[in-house]
């Protein structure tokens, strides 16, 4: 399809719930190219259909992506433009495609984003909390225990984060953010985005926490969660070595511990030791 003839995967975004946001660009690739490899084709044909794309459609999600990307990599190897989509917004973005970008580009094959929506970009331009940095942390993991590790290491994080969540575990998660990072720092959680119901509400931990309980609304449809980073004296004593070590020390062996402080923190061995050591006895 191109002109200058070079076979291209292209990696086109789609509307995240309203259709109107799909780009004008983002049609003539998927009318134009030789296929489309799309997430889940049951769900992308009414899209496609919608704005009168008979291009073939193949399918390429997590559990087939490695057979498929290297049946598409070997069409695009043979002169064939390839677009990727995903069920919605941008794909790669918590979707399939890393692996096929990544062997695409180490063929030498030419990769082309095509952008549009993106649940991350959406939330976090209008939530209200700092755009200048932030980083985006996908789903936590979905047992309590590794949610709460996780969100532990993000405690003295600076920037803003950004978190997508299913419905049905957002209040979970936001009881670990409270425990975590306290009842008043600012959150956004953000609903629905771009369609009928769209809510985006932005106030402290405790008072988000206490509305997703109270109104079972709240727990429905699509949901993207912004925490606004730590202050900065949070941070540096947050990152102390004594810190480092006693949340290490509360799951690890003392060496194990004491090791990977001082890999965090570039602190002595025996000083380190010696304060774990102290630590280990103040619980006691
Ligand atoms: N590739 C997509 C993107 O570009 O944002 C994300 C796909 S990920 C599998 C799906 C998650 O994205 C949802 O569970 C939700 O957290 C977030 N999401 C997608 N669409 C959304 C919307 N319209 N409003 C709020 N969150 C959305």
């Amino acid at each position: 399809m191109n002109s200058n003839n070079l076979s291209t995967l292209y990696i086109v975004a789609t509307p995240i719930g309203n259709l109107q946001d799909i780009t004008l660009r983002a049609i003539e690739v998927l009318k134009t190219v030789d296929c489309i490899a799309a997430e889940d084709t049951r769900h992308s044909l009414p899209l496609l259909r919608h704005f009168g794309i008979s291009t073939p459609v193949l399918a390429l999600h997590e559990h087939n992506e490695r057979e498929r990307a290297a049946q598409l990599l070997q069409r695009l190897q043979s002169g064939e433009s390839i677009a990727l989509i995903s069920d919605a917004g941008t794909p790669l973005i918590n979707d399939p495609g890393y692996f096929l970008v990544r062997e695409a580009r180490a063929l030498g094959i030419r990769v082309v984003p095509i952008p549009g929506a993106c649940a991350v970009i959406a939330a976090l331009c209008a939530s209200g909390l700092p755009t200048d940095r932030f980083t985006y942390e996908g789903f936590l993991p979905a047992k309590s225990k590794a949610r709460l590790d996780k969100l532990k290491l993000l405690q003295a994080e600076t920037r803003t984060m950004v978190f997508y969540e299913s419905p049905h575990r957002i209040l979970e998660l936001l009881q670990a953010m409270l425990e975590v990072f306290g009842a008043a720092r600012q959150v956004v959680i953000a609903r629905e985005l771009t369609k009928t119901f769209e809510t985006i509400r932005l106030g402290p931990l405790a008072e988000l926490c206490e509305w997703v309980e109270s109104d079972a609304n709240q727990q429905r449809g699509e949901i993207v969660v912004l925490v606004a980073g730590a202050p900065e004296s949070v941070q540096s004593e947050s990152f102390s070595a004594q810190h480092v070590l006693s949340v290490l020390l509360e799951d690890l062996p003392t060496k194990q511990a004491v090791d990977l402080a001082v890999k965090i923190t570039g602190e002595k061995k025996n000083a380190l030791y010696e304060l774990a050591l102290q630590l280990k006895n103040s619980i006691k």
